[in-house]
Formats: structure tokens, sequence, C-alpha cells
């Protein structure tokens, strides 16, 4: 069965060179970041070590177009790094992937003179932060209230966003708010890009979490902050457009941390049931065990194959795979939950101490089912669907 799972590892059909690339970000997760996890769940500590580390090996030029110093890769090679990382720190993976996920909007919306100012500090290793979600508005993002006011050649930003990934650290925000004069509140969303530093823009807080404890999530204020109109994506008003096709290819990626964390949580699981023995046999020689092990193996087997089939799509260009991704990041993320939990329950009263990671893993995986739409609402995704027009 370990070799079933394996065997999932990789994307069926990726490049040699892509293939070594993960195996190369598999091993540098496991030598330099999986050993310092435990630290920095304890301390919370933001992973910088981890950052130059992913750095080192140049991992943001993976999305980033040559033109603006990056060197991309395939969608599905860019998941399974996630996956890697995630699977030796799941805080490191959701700072890394919060890159992707914030400039993706960029790469894809932004002419070629904001990707030629904005790209080349990400492509080679700068953080960013994509803002959506405020204390009155999280599901339903059209409830934001940030303004963006035009003025002369600038845009005058008020408002405020909250649970903001990197929002401490990053070098390039994302930002999504209102265009003031345009009245229609869903068609006023619009995307402005912030460069970190710029006045106006100040950390409130930092959130105290329950798992992926040393990624930072900050509540961010602007006021009178100005940027450019130039840092305008698009037009005034083509902000959910752009909102919701960022969604669908972040989304996939939210599924890949996920499973990197249920991936670690089953082999922990596995090693400890094969050692540990009670009434005389393994733990894992016990019937009831097998049965749950044959669940959870199934579930991820599938998942895992789900994962690179919607990597698939993506590179294929496909553009219409909005509920592909939402059965993927809710699948993926119930299983996480799933995963963990059962394998703090295998490792009985040592899975409920901080000896072992079980229980860091369990914490760490409960953010998955509700950052980027929460799984309630990729249900109401998914079902609503089926609806004929
Ligand atoms: C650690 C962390 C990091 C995050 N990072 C980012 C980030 O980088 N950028 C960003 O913009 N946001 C980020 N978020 C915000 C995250 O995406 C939101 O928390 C999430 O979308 C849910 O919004 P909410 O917390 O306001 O919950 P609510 O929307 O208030 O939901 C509360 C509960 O009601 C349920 N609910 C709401 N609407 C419905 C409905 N229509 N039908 C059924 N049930 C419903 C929800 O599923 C949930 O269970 C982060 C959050 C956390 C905790």
């Amino acid at each position: 069965m370990t070799a079933v799972l394996e065997r999932l590892d990789l994307p069926p059909g990726l490049p040699e060179e892509e293939a070594m690339l993960v195996r190369t970000v598999r091993q540098m997760s496991e030598d330099v970041i999986a050993p310092r996890a435990a630290h920095h769940d304890r301390t919370a500590e933001f992973p910088w070590e981890n950052v130059k580390a992913i750095n080192q090996l140049g991992l943001n030029a993976m999305y980033v177009p040559e033109a603006y110093g990056g060197a991309p890769v395939s969608y599905s090679a860019y998941l399974a790094c996630v996956r890697e990382i995630s699977r030796a720190c799941a805080a490191t993976g959701s700072v890394w992937m919060t890159n992707f996920h914030a400039m993706k909007p960029l790469i894809d919306f932004g002419s070629e003179e904001q990707k030629a100012r904005l790209l080349p500090r990400i492509a080679e290793g700068g953080l960013a932060s994509l803002c959506i979600t405020e204390p009155h508005a999280g599901s339903d993002a059209t409830g934001m209230r940030t303004r963006f006011t035009a003025d002369g050649d600038q845009i005058r930003i008020d408002g405020g966003k909250t649970f903001i990934t990197n929002g401490d650290v990053a070098d390039r925000y994302l930002l999504f708010g209102k265009w003031s004069g345009i009245e229609d509140l869903r068609r006023a969303i619009s995307t402005v890009v912030v460069e970190g530093g710029t006045p106006g823009l100040t950390v409130v807080r930092t959130e105290d979490k329950m798992g992926i404890r040393a990624s930072s999530t900050a509540t961010l204020a602007f006021e009178d902050c100005r940027v450019p109109r130039a840092n305008l994506l698009g037009e005034p008003g083509d902000g959910l457009r752009i909102l919701l096709a960022s969604l669908n290819k972040s989304r996939p990626s939210i599924a890949a941390h996920a499973l990197g964390i249920a991936r670690a949580a089953f082999e922990d699981g596995i090693a400890y049931i094969n050692e540990r023995k009670q009434s005389g046999r393994r733990i894992v020689e016990f019937q009831g065990i097998q049965f749950l092990l044959a669940d959870l193996a199934s579930e991820l087997a599938l998942c895992e194959r789900w994962l690179w089939h919607v990597g698939a799509l993506v590179d294929a260009g496909e553009r219409e795979f909005g509920i592909e991704a939402s059965i993927l990041k809710l699948r993926a993320s119930d299983l996480a939950m799933r995963v963990t939990t059962e394998v703090v329950q295998l490792l009985g009263g040592y899975g409920y101490t901080r000896d072992y990671r079980a229980e860091r893993l369990m914490r760490d995986a409960k953010i998955t089912q509700i950052w980027e739409g929460t799984n309630q609402i990729h249900r109401q995704l998914i079902g609503r669907s089926f609806i004929r027009k």
C-alpha cells in the first residue's frame, strides 16, 4: 500500500526536469524545514530561515513569467511543491503558497508595465499577501467596505482587512476594495497592488492561532493610503471577475497543503502502529485497525489523484474548473481533518502529547476547512451547480 501512495507523489506524466525539481524540494523540506517545525509551532516565530531555504532554491520563480525574472514550470509541479513543503511544515507551506495566491492575479490580469515593475521582487524571493477578508465580510466577500477613491493620478485607500496571511511581512499586497462612485456594490469591486511600506498601511494586530502558528495572520488598516493609479488591475469594477478567477487557482493549492498534512499524519500513524504492541500483537495486526487504514488509504489515494486531475486541467488551459476545484478543496480538507484526528487516536495517549507531531498536524489541518471558502460554502457551490437555469 505504501508503494501505491508513493506512486501518487508526483503528478502523472510530469517532465523529468520538473520531477527532479519536486524531488529537490522534498529533500530540502525533509532536511531543513521539517526539523524546525515543532519549534515554530511552539514559539509562533515567523519561519524566516525556511523562507531563506525556499529562496535559495529560487522557488518563487516557478510561477513568474521569464520576462519578469521567473523560470515557470507547470501548475501541477507547483502543486506538488506546495504538498511537499506542507508535509514538512504546514505553516511554512501556507506562507509560501500565499505568494502564489496573491501574485497569480497580477500575472493573469496585470499590464506589461505593472508586471515589469512589481513582479521581479517576487521572483527573487519577496513575500505577498492576498487581501480579501474584512471583519464584516468573510464568506460573503461582496460585503467588503474598503474604499478606493480616484484622486488625480493616485488612488486613495481607506478601510481594513483581517486574517491576512503574510500581512505583516509582505512586499506586495493584492488588495480588493470598492470603487467610489460605482453604485452597484458587486460591480464596484476593484483590485489594486500596494507595495510594502506604503504610508497609510499599518498592521493593527496579528493572531495567536490554533495551528499553522508560525504563519503570520494580520489585521491591516488603510488610512489615506495612496498608490499610483497605475497600480489598478484592469478597470474599476473588474475586481469580482479577478477574484473568482484567482480563487479557482488558489483552491487546488489549499488542497495540496491539506494533502501534505494528511500524508505526514498517515505515515506517522503507520510507523507507530507497526511498532507499538498491545495484547502481544502489533496494533497494525488488529482487524478493526486495518479497516480504518483501508478507509483512510483509499480516500487518500483517490484525493491525491484528483489533485493531479485538477492540476492537469489547469495545465491544459481549461478555464472552467471551479466545481472541480471546489470538490478538491472540500474533500482534501475534510480528509486532512479526518486522517489527523484518527492518527492522534492511533497513537493513544501519546497522540495527545507534544512528544509526537500528530497533535500539531491535527491543529494545522483545521484551517484547511475554513479558509479560501469554508467547506459549507464549497458544498453550496457544488450543489448549486446542478440547478438548471
Ligand atoms: C489563519 C487564517 C488565514 C487566513 N488568510 C487569509 C488571507 O490571506 N486572505 C484573506 O482574504 N482571508 C484570509 N482568511 C480569512 C478566511 O478566508 C475566512 O475566515 C473565511 O473565508 C470565513 O470567513 P469568516 O471567518 O468571516 O466566517 P463567516 O463567513 O462569518 O462564517 C461563519 C460560519 O458560518 C458559515 N456560513 C457563512 N455563510 C454561510 C452560508 N451561506 N451557508 C452556510 N454556512 C455559512 C461558515 O461556513 C462558518 O462556519 C484567513 C483566515 C484564517 C483563520
